[in-house]
């Protein structure tokens, strides 16, 4: 787990505080201890990994439990499983390539569980786990920090001795409101390469609904474009030095898409919550297969974009207790939301959406937004049924396709 050294605000809460560690001399060295031997223990679990091409936690389990108690002395069993789950989450993570064995440096931090720490909160001290026994050390830390230890549930810590002082810093969980019902239906949110999201109010984001420089669409695809010959370029080079300025354009873009999606979500998760709405977008699966992009825009066609925003706006919907729910993306381009009748004659020229049974015209995103909010809200009915026996394990807040479909096949 990788916990940040700076105190991080949400919701005027911290979710991940500092404390500071009081021991004993005695209890410093055996904390010094712990910390080498759980670090050792993650090494030689690291390299039997990437030995065997092993990474996940149950195999690597099976491969490297009785191996790593026997390498390293004084590694209990607690030790041991935390070890190995914690190899199998660096590997996970981009942090640790499977190029080569993770290293685990000697005194880098170490991450403490329930099952190895406890805290009295009452004492203020905290019971860690060390090869040679369990200490109880005090700790002490700034005033709102405490109270939070007080009185929100404490995850997993970080063990961590910076310039002789010992510290422990905690993720605690904040309470997950409960999902509102959406008494306003849902908004509906239609990815795209053109416009990264429209909602069924007919929102076009990126856009002046947005704070910052990036006014519109045109301007992230004018950046895009010129990224992408500059990358053709650098390409055709092919040196190290070339190379290495690719690495670095790539890293700039995916962060002004990370910056965009937090943008967007935190706008359609508000605009939701201000309206007493939902909000639905379409299962990702469905986006790829369906959008038959141009050259031109295939490139801008990430898939993680899309991904990211998903996840992005399930977070933020669940922390706002905003009901969130996936749809299936069959058809939500083509159907008609006023009268139902589907053909791919509906849209008769890019962008454009024009009904050939009823006569509803507009913008095709926004068309395709208003039938997944549709579809959300009927997803969200089946859902919430109290006699919904039978049906697919379909549960709140969670990806579930609507069963129901408006204008759909
Ligand atoms: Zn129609």
């Amino acid at each position: 787990m990788a916990i940040r050294r700076s105190t991080t605000k949400r919701n005027g809460l911290p979710t991940t505080v500092q404390l500071r560690l009081t021991p004993a001399p005695a209890q410093a060295d055996a904390l010094a201890t712990a910390v080498q031997v759980c670090n050792q223990a993650a090494t030689v679990v690291s390299r039997l990994a990437w030995q065997h091409r092993v990474f996940t936690v149950l195999e690597l389990h099976r491969l490297a439990y009785y191996e790593v108690r026997a390498q390293v002395a004084g590694l209990g069993a607690q030790a041991a499983v935390r070890a190995i789950a914690r190899v199998a989450a660096a590997y996970a993570n981009r942090r640790a390539s499977k190029k080569r064995a993770h290293i685990f440096r000697p005194h880098g931090a170490v991450p403490y569980d329930a099952r190895l720490m406890s805290f009295n909160r009452d004492a203020r001290t905290v019971s860690l786990w060390t090869p040679t026994g369990r200490v109880t050390v005090p700790y002490t830390g700034r005033p709102e920090d405490l109270k939070a230890v007080d009185t929100l549930s404490v995850g997993e810590a970080d063990l961590i001795c910076q310039r002789g002082v010992w510290l422990l810093q905690v993720a605690l969980t904040l309470p997950k409101p409960a999902v509102r019902e959406p008494v306003g239906g849902f908004l509906g949110v239609d990815q795209g390469v053109v416009n990264l999201a429209v909602t069924g109010d007919g929102v076009v984001l990126p856009g002046p609904a947005l704070p910052g420089p990036i006014g519109g669409n045109g301007h992230v695809r004018t950046l895009r474009e010129r990224r992408h010959r500059q990358r053709r370029r650098l390409q055709r080079k092919g040196t190290s030095a070339a190379r290495r300025v690719l690495r670095r354009l790539s890293g700039r873009e995916h962060r002004m898409m990370t910056h965009l999606n937090h943008q967007i979500s935190k706008f359609v998760v508000r605009e939701a919550e201000r309206t007493g709405r939902g909000v639905a977008l379409e299962d990702l699966q469905g986006i790829r297969g369906r959008v038959r992009a141009h050259r031109f825009q295939r490139r801008t066609l990430h898939g993680w974009a899309f991904a990211q925003q998903i996840t992005f706006t399930r977070y933020k919907a669940a922390r706002a207790g905003v009901a969130f729910l996936l749809v299936d993306p069959a058809y939500t381009s083509q159907g008609c939301p006023e009268c139902g009748y589907v053909s791919r004659a509906n849209r008769p020229a890019r962008g454009r959406f024009d009904c050939q049974r009823c006569g509803l015209a507009g913008h095709a995103d926004h068309i395709a937004a208003r039938n997944i909010a549709a579809r959300g809200a009927a997803g969200w009915a089946v859902i919430n049924q109290p006699h919904a026996t039978g049906l697919p394990s379909a549960r709140r807040d969670r990806e579930s396709k609507s069963p129901a479909s408006v204008g759909g096949s």
